[in-house]
């Protein structure tokens, strides 16, 4: 495996080792090798969509911005599977070395890999639920996704004809208080916070490494390109997330076998 001899990876698994709370800040590049873009890569979500388009304003008043919300939704909601970074995550979950997951992206992959649902913190919501802006009846997106109107209008409510709007946080939009509030608990009292393919550079959400640093805890970044907090990390690693994370889990399972 790529990186099973970097001596990093045998660092961050004795780092998880000493640990005793865990925490994950994951952002959309954990998803890519499963298949979703992330916003800002070469191969980007923006490249392709404009992000004026996403804003809750835009969302509530014109319908042709509705029509591309939709488009990307469905994409994105797609039949995604989780990754070797997702799995791996889910494995140190179950040997019992996992606080929780904080994570920005809305694809619902960590619940999928095993990582119980009240154990991932979402920052930005999950695409899997729709609510009736009129009615609050909520729908999943595996039951609306093929009931798209005329010239792909997305859908409407089944009992009342009122707009439905994807349980995520829209431009315009504030992130949910209740989580925030808890994620910035578990930021400050981790002793071991790891950020996986996130270019920390979406607030608030980003300074939740910040607040895991001020508060004594250590930092290990794992993403493709550098970001903003590389310099306040303990370990950072310039590699992809699945083979990286595969490699580490791996090497923690073999330590707590052999101990
Ligand atoms: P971003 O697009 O700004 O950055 C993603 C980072 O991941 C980049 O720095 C990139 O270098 C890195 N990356 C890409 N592929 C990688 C890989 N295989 N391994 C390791 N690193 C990799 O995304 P962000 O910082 O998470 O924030 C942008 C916003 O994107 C968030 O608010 C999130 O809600 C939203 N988003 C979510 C999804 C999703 O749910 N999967 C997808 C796109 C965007």
């Amino acid at each position: 495996m790529e990186h099973y001899h970097d001596p990093k990876v045998d660092k961050i698994a004795e780092l998880i080792l000493q640990s005793r709370r865990l925490t994950f800040f994951t952002g959309a590049g954990i998803s890519t090798e499963s298949g979703i873009p992330d916003f800002r890569g070469p191969d980007g979500i923006w490249k392709r969509f404009d992000p004026d388009d996403f804003t809750y304003e835009r969302f509530l008043n014109d319908a042709e911005a509705r029509c591309k919300q939709w488009r990307l939704f469905r994409e994105l909601g797609a039949d995604a599977v989780p990754n070797k970074a997702h799995i791996a995550i889910a494995e140190l979950y179950h040997l019992g070395k996992l606080d929780c997951v904080i994570t920005q992206n809305i694809d619902n992959l960590h619940q999928k890999a095993g990582v119980p649902y009240k154990r991932v913190l979402e920052l930005h919501g999950n695409l899997h639920w729709f609510i009736c802006l009129n009615c609050s009846r909520r729908y999943t997106l595996e039951h609306i996704k093929d009931k798209a109107g005329e010239n792909e209008a997305p859908p409407i409510c089944e009992e009342c004809g009122g707009l439905l709007k994807a349980d995520v946080v829209f431009f315009g939009e504030e992130l949910p208080e209740d989580i925030l509030r808890e994620a910035m608990k578990r930021a400050c009292t981790c002793d071991l916070m790891i950020v996986i393919g996130s270019g920390l550079t979406v607030y608030p959400a980003s300074y939740l490494p910040a607040y895991a640093v001020d508060s004594g805890s250590r930092l290990v970044i794992i993403n493709l390109t550098p970001t903003p907090f590389d310099a306040q990390a303990s370990i950072v690693i310039h590699a992809k997330a699945g083979d990286t994370m595969s490699a580490i889990a791996g090497q923690v399972k073999d330590r707590l076998m052999y101990k």
